[in-house]
Order: C-alpha cells, then structure tokens, then sequence
C-alpha cells in the first residue's frame, strides 16, 4: 500500500509542534518531513532535526532547482518542503506529516488531493499569544507578525477536512490520532487485534 500525506496547519504558537513530539513518541512509523528556513535558530533549535537552517540565496536555489513541493513566506522568512525526502518516503509507503503554514497547505492540498488535512486552533486569540509570548522565543516584532498572520489562518480553518481545538493538550492528541488512525486501515486493524 502506498504512503499517504498528512498537511498539519494552524497558527504559530497554537502548540503544533508540542502536539507532533508526543505524536511522533508515540508512533514512530510516522514521518515528519524536515522544512528548510532561512530563519535564525530558535535557542533550542537543531540544524538538521528541528530545520534545515540556509540563507536567502541557498533558499532560492533549491526554488529554481525545484527541490522544494512547496514554499512560502512567513513573517519575512522563507519556509519549504524538500521534495526528495517526502517523495521516498511515500513511496516506501511509510505516512508523513507535513507542519507548514496556510499558503504551503493550500499548495501541497491541490497537488495531493487525498491527503489528509488538518487544522489546529487555539481556544482563543488571546491564549494564543499568552503561548508565544510564554515560549519565550521571538522578538517582539515577530510576535506581532505571528498574530496578525494568525487571524488570516484562523479564518481559513473551514478549508481543512478536520479542526481541533488545542485546549487540553492530551484531548487534542487523542483527536489527531482519531483523525490519521481512526477509519482504521486493515494494517491497523490487525495490529489492535494483535
Ligand atoms: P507551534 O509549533 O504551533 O508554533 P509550540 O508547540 O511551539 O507551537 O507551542 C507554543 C507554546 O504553547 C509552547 O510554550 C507550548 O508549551 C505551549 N502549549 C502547547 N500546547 C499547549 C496546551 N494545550 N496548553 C497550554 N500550552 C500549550
Ligand atoms: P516557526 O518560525 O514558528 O517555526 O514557523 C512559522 C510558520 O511556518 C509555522 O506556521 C510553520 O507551520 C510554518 N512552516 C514550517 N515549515 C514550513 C514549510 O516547509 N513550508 C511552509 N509553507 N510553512 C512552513
């Protein structure tokens, strides 16, 4: 059976990538496809496992080289998805997670039509910049940035064939797991019955 696609999106600070370590924990069949960035590392942050860290031009080659499956730009950033690993990947039939922002979900979704999509929100607007302030991470400047963009994203959850709510975080995880594992393939089926 081949891969399949998984597009995760929602706003920074929503808890996307706290949701995908426990995810990623818990199920390490599945894959989560590596961004290149030409934003600076985060304190915490790892070239290689968190993003591919390039500058504009190393960014702009991979666009010319078609390297990328999709790209966009972030809060004065360059963000995209390196083709070859996601494309191996798939066709060893293994399940990748995509974590990318609107404009690149929107790409990837109307050249993958069957992949699964979802949409992270934060119980409110107001939450959500108390998290990205309380992760403690930006500058001031991007912050603004962050949110403003927010509500753009918020607006355009209905385009996605699942919504989830990240309030409690254990209940939002369960939710993920029911979207990507819940009409349960025959593989799975076998497996719980194990
Ligand atoms: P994203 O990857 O979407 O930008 P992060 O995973 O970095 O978001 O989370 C942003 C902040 O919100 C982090 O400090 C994280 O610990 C916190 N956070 C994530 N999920 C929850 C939750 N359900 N409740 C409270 N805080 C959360
Ligand atoms: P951050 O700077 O907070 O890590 O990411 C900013 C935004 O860029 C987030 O919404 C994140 O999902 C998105 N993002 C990360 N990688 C990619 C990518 O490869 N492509 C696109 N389009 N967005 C990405």
């Amino acid at each position: 059976m081949g891969g399949k696609l998984i597009v995760l999106t929602g706003p920074s600070g929503v808890g996307k990538g706290t949701l995908l370590r426990s995810l990623l924990n818990r199920h390490q069949e599945l894959y989560l496809s590596i961004s290149a960035t030409t934003r600076s590392p985060r304190a915490t942050e790892v070239d290689g496992k968190d993003y591919y860290f390039v500058s504009r031009s190393e960014f702009e080659q991979m666009v010319q080289a078609r390297e990328l499956l999709e790209w966009a730009e972030y809060a004065g950033n360059y963000y995209g998805t390196p083709r070859p690993a996601v494309k191996e990947r798939i066709d060893r039939g293994q399940w990748v997670i995509l974590e990318i922002e609107l404009e690149g979900a929107r790409q990837v979704l109307k050249s993958f039509p069957d992949a699964l999509s979802i949409f992270i929100l934060p119980p409110s607007v107001d939450e959500l910049e108390r998290r990205i302030r309380g992760r403690g991470q930006d500058p001031e400047e991007a912050i603004a940035h962050r949110l403003q963009r927010a509500k753009t994203e918020i607006a355009a959850a209905g385009e996605f064939q699942i919504q989830i709510v990240n309030d409690d975080l254990e209940t939002a995880l369960l939710k993920i797991e029911e979207a990507i594992f819940g009409t349960n393939t025959a593989d799975r089926n076998s497996e719980a019955e194990d």
